[in-house]
């Protein structure tokens, strides 16, 4: 019978494919409803406390409105607040399977729960690797696509996080993914190339609907999607656990940090926009980022799944415009 299963970050995706069962990434289905604010609603008509991340209630309010089989939470390596919400998802009776990124990137440790998701899944080592050996194509377009932003500049900042962003679960069909990516290689080949001032984007995934939208109107070009191009694990590697140990978003600001410099140098990024999320502990990482990055950061901090407020507005414009001074 085919399962959906839903998780709280990013995970080894491959495995529930290999399981036969439907990925879910709930922050998705959160962000990308009509009205995400319901989800919200939800969580807070339940109990949750205004003051806390809305990113929480939104993926609690979805588990509770959508029919998940179960759901992977991530107790290392993504949210302080993961275990709170396994916790009250268990007590609200649906069944959880905890997975964790070892802090120290340690192999061995990784490996260790890759297997034990493969047990929960009932996956075999090689159904696993005719999986892995599939998905590689999907993550190769979607490194073209990434390509296709910074280099021939072809696709929107926009475009860019959208795609990336869906890589945690290929919208449920990795198959279909891959032909819709392919598909939207070849319609922007012909497009012209797309102006503006090269700006990176680095922090969680924006719950501001229309950030992107505005960047592009105030006359910049995101040009890199930290978190978003690490959720479509662009890397070279022989196996699963090389994979996800080169993803950089579990293993700590220092980690992100050898990533993001390099892009910057890569992408002649000439500014950064550092999202972050309203009583997120992630904020505590712009100081580090502030004083380590080489570029001007401008800090641009969201609540609610709702479009840009003018103060923020106006924020983003000066920075731009002080970019395109410079
Ligand atoms: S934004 Fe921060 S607090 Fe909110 S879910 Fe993500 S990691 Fe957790």
């Amino acid at each position: 019978m085919n399962r959906t299963i839903g998780f709280t970050t990013t995970i080894p995706v491959e495995v529930i494919f290999a399981a036969g069962c439907t990925p879910c990434d709930l922050n998705n289905i959160f962000v990308t409803d009509p009205d995400p604010m319901r989800y919200v609603e939800r969580a807070e008509r339940d109990g949750f406390p205004k003051g806390m991340c809305n990113w929480v209630k939104g993926i609690y309010g979805v588990v509770m409105e959508k029919a998940v089989n179960a759901v992977i939470t991530v107790m290392e390596g993504d949210c302080s607040n993961t275990q709170a919400l396994a916790e009250i998802l268990r007590y609200r009776g649906i069944r959880t399977i905890p997975f964790s990124y070892p802090y120290d990137r340690d192999k061995k440790v990784l490996a260790r729960e890759i297997e034990k998701l493969m047990t929960e899944l009932a996956v075999g080592e090689e159904t696993l690797a005719l999986v892995e050996k599939e998905i590689g194509k999907v993550r190769s377009s979607l490194a073209l696509i990434d390509r296709m932003t910074w280099k021939e500049r072809k696709v929107t900042g926009a475009e860019n996080h959208l795609w990336l962003v869906r890589a945690s679960d290929m919208l449920g069909d990795y198959r279909e993914y891959h032909r819709m990516a392919e598909e939207f290689l070849a319609e922007v080949e012909a497009r012209q190339g797309i102006e503006g001032v090269n700006i990176g984007y680095i922090g969680v995934p924006p719950i501001l609907l229309d950030i992107y939208e505005f960047i592009g109107d105030a006359g910049g070009h995101v040009v890199y999607n930290e978190t978003q191009r690490q959720f479509s694990l662009p890397f070279a590697a022989d196996n699963i656990v090389d994979r996800y140990t080169s993803y950089t978003y579990p293993y700590g600001v220092f980690a992100r940090l050898a990533d993001i410099r390099e892009e910057i140098g890569r992408r002649d990024i000439k500014g950064i926009i550092h999202y972050v999320q309203a009583f997120c502990f992630r904020a505590i990482e712009d100081v580090i980022l502030r004083e380590t990055i080489g570029v001007p950061i401008l800090t641009v901090e969201g609540d609610l799944p709702r479009t840009l407020d003018t103060r923020t507005k106006l924020r983003i414009e000066a920075f731009i415009e002080m970019l395109q001074q410079k």
